[in-house]
């Protein structure tokens, strides 16, 4: 059984992709683009955080990532660990639309 409270087991599991970190539209249909405008703190070579262990102290905007969020956000990429694990740890997450996002959000971090 997979340890869902563990914060130290729950951060594992970011497979530092960083596909996340790039800037999301989304349109009047609720579909999720992704741009090519990555965090000021993402090595776009490395794809890691340049601030991952201090990142929410350095940019306020940046999400932190709960086993509540992962099953409701839907600009996480299918492939993202934090999804994954879900699907693993429960049965497929439930995805709802995100009624307070407008309806062109950017998203980055
Ligand atoms: S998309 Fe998921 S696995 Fe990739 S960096 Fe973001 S949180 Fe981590």
């Amino acid at each position: 059984m997979t340890d869902c409270g563990n914060d130290q087991k729950w951060d594992s599991y970011c497979k530092r992709c960083g596909l996340c970190c790039f800037e999301k539209i989304e349109d009047e249909r609720g579909n999720i683009f992704y741009t090519q405008t990555p965090c000021r703190y993402l090595d776009v070579v490395s794809r890691k955080c340049k601030i991952f262990e201090r990142r929410f102290e350095i940019y306020t905007s940046c999400i932190k990532l709960t086993p509540e969020l992962v099953r409701t956000l839907r600009w996480l990429p299918p492939d993202c660990g934090y999804r994954k694990m879900m699907a693993g740890c429960e049965d497929e997450p439930e995805i709802i639309p995100n009624k307070r996002l407008s309806k062109r959000r950017r998203r980055s971090g």
